[in-house]
């Protein structure tokens, strides 16, 4: 049987277009703070800073107003947001002490719970493991939460642009002193339309990137500081639906087992969001072993299931949306997330907890720290590199990393399939993560090897299961069609390479035609799972993409 190894027919990163060197132009902006990112990271950051402002004026601290720049790629704010979600909201509370839980617009308190194993006819309930629990958690809609966090950083005086993504660092020797946005109005051979728009120059005493999993800039930061990390970082795949459904549902949904393989690590999920609406989705780590492994299909696949069909039977489909999530956990965590003018937040730099499946609360509190560590350097005028540091000490004294080195190899124990992994994982959570809790090493997931297999075929119905194109269109995806491709090919792209990328793109945007591969660029809806197995992303004209509402 032939295999593919992925990263044979990668291209590296462009690593001399995300750093620039030349000297910012005359027009650039000048900003105190650039935030990279309205996610929950670059928001809560933009907001804490705000707060500590106000309260320097309020003291008589004499650092006046801070000029706050948020650039967000989409064309709206939280239409490129996707998560589950459970979340836990201990960091709304901190960010936001005189509000409560029912002033936050999550959808509703988690009122119960249930883990089940699948096979392909059954659900088995098992005991809920303690790194699942989510009482006194909320379920909600991060496209809804980001909406609200963004009017409340606007209120404070954070000037927010959406529709400017960034593609590169503006760096003079090894200080980031600001970022360079997307030039849009390009013809597919790049060359200027009628609508044609330059790119912008922001320069900053900070840049904060808070650009979310697979992130462009912080890959290229990364590599051009040689900063390293104990493993590399690997990631999972989520593809993920929100049902108008006739059928209540009354807790949160975990599921193990099948669709997935045993040599694939991964799960479903199925959340109420409020009367009538429920979410699901299915996450596979992109370190399986089986070339025509695809998650989309699998997840249409998994809601003809008896655990999920009644719920669906009779009700539609309202959107649909895909993104990669950071898996490597604690011993992915580079040595250093700040350097001179710079830092780094969220999933950036896989603050998640893959046990628990969260991620929003620990982004959120990695933005207050930047804020903190930012607001200190801009009161002392410096900015350095030690100085920032701060920020890194924050983070590794916080529950961020408490939890994150708690379940460190939970994640891990799973290359060795479902069985030896969930009897590891058990042990550990047992022990409080003292057993097997030597580091266990893991290559990238493109150093995974595929096997070659036949796809079984699979016809979607149009009513509870849909093809990629049908799933594109409820993403909402607004891209120009005569858009430049954004997207970077590798070499040696063989008809087996080609069917592999096929499959793990869930919009669509690869094809094998004959022994070639196609590539339907305004597809994408950037969820970057071909950045870690195929084909490189890179930013394009702001606002394409999908428009997620209540993802
Ligand atoms: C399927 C799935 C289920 C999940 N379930 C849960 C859950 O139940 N609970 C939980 O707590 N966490 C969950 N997570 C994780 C959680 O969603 C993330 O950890 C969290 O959203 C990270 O926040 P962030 O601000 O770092 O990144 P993001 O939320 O990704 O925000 C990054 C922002 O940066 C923008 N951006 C990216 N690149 C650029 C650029 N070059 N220029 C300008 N803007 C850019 C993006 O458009 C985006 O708006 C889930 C994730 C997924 C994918
Ligand atoms: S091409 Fe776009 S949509 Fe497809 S996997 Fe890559 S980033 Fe995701």
């Amino acid at each position: 049987m032939s295999t593919i190894v992925p990263a044979r027919h990668q291209r590296p990163l462009p690593l001399d277009q995300i750093i620039r060197r030349d000297p910012p132009g005359a027009e650039a902006i000048e900003m105190d703070v650039v935030i990279v990112g309205a996610g929950p990271a670059g928001l809560a950051c933009a907001i804490e800073l705000t707060r500590l402002a106000k309260q320097d004026a309020e003291s008589g601290g004499g650092l006046g107003e801070l000029n706050i720049a948020v650039l967000e790629k989409a064309g709206a704010l939280g239409e490129h947001n996707l998560s589950g979600a459970v979340v836990n909201p201990r960091t709304f509370h901190e960010l936001f002490p005189d509000l409560n839980s029912s002033d936050i617009p999550f959808r509703q308190p988690v009122a119960g719970e249930a883990v089940y194993f699948m096979t392909e006819g059954r659900a088995q309930r098992i005991p809920t493991p303690p790194t699942m629990h989510n009482a006194g958690f909320y379920t909600a809609s991060i496209c809804e939460i980001v909406r609200w966090m963004g009017e409340r950083a606007e209120q404070a005086g954070v000037n927010l642009f959406a529709g400017f993504p960034v593609d590169a660092l503006l760096v003079e020797g090894d200080a980031v002193r600001g970022v360079r946005t997307t030039p849009s109005g390009l013809d597919r051979d790049r060359q200027p339309t009628a609508d044609y728009g330059e790119p912008t120059e922001v320069t900053a005493k900070v840049t904060v990137i808070a650009e979310g999993t697979r992130g462009l800039l912080s890959q290229g930061w990364r590599e051009w500081q040689q900063v390293r990390s104990p493993n590399p970082q690997i990631f999972a795949l989520g593809v993920k639906e929100v049902w108008q459904t006739p059928k209540p549902l009354n807790a949160v949904i975990h599921t193990l087992g099948w669709p997935l393989p045993d040599d694939a690590f991964g799960g479903s999920f199925m959340y109420p969001l409020g009367p009538g609406q429920i979410a699901l989705g299915l996450v596979v780590g992109l370190d399986y072993h089986d070339a025509s492994l695809d998650v989309h299909e699998l997840l249409q696949r998994m809601k003809l299931h008896p655990l999920f069909r009644p719920y669906l039977e009779g009700g539609e489909l309202l959107e649909w949306g895909a993104k990669t999530i950071p898996e490597g956990g604690y011993h992915a965590l580079l040595e250093r997330r700040s350097g001179d003018g710079i830092l780094l937040v969220g999933d950036a730099v896989g603050l998640v907890d893959v046990p628990s499946l969260k991620g929003i609360h620990y982004a959120m509190q990695s933005g207050i720290y930047a804020a903190r560590a930012a607001f200190a350097g801009l009161k002392q005028g410096d900015l350095s590199a030690a100085r920032l540091s701060a920020y890194d000490r924050l983070v590794d004294e916080s529950y961020i990393v408490a939890d994150m080195y708690r379940t460190r190899n939970m994640r891990l124990a799973f290359k060795d399939g479902l069985y030896v992994g969930g009897f590891k994982a058990g042990l550990m959570t047992i022990s409080g993560g003292r057993l097997f809790g030597g580091r266990m090493e893991m290559p990238e997931d493109a150093a995974t090897p595929r096997r070659v297999t036949e796809a079984e075929p699979f016809t979607p119905d149009g009513k509870l299961t849909f093809g990629k194109l049908d799933a594109v269109f409820k993403s909402g995806n607004a891209t120009r069609d005569t858009i430049p491709s954004h997207l970077l090919v590798g070499p040696d792209v063989s008809a087996e390479v080609a069917e592999l990328y096929s499959h793990v793109c869930p919009a669509g945007v690869y094809e094998r035609v004959g022994d070639e591969l196609r590539v339907n660029a305004p597809n994408c809806i950037d969820c970057k799972a071909t950045d870690v197995l195929g084909p490189r992303w890179t930013p394009r004209e702001g606002g394409s993409g999908p428009k997620y509402r209540a993802m």
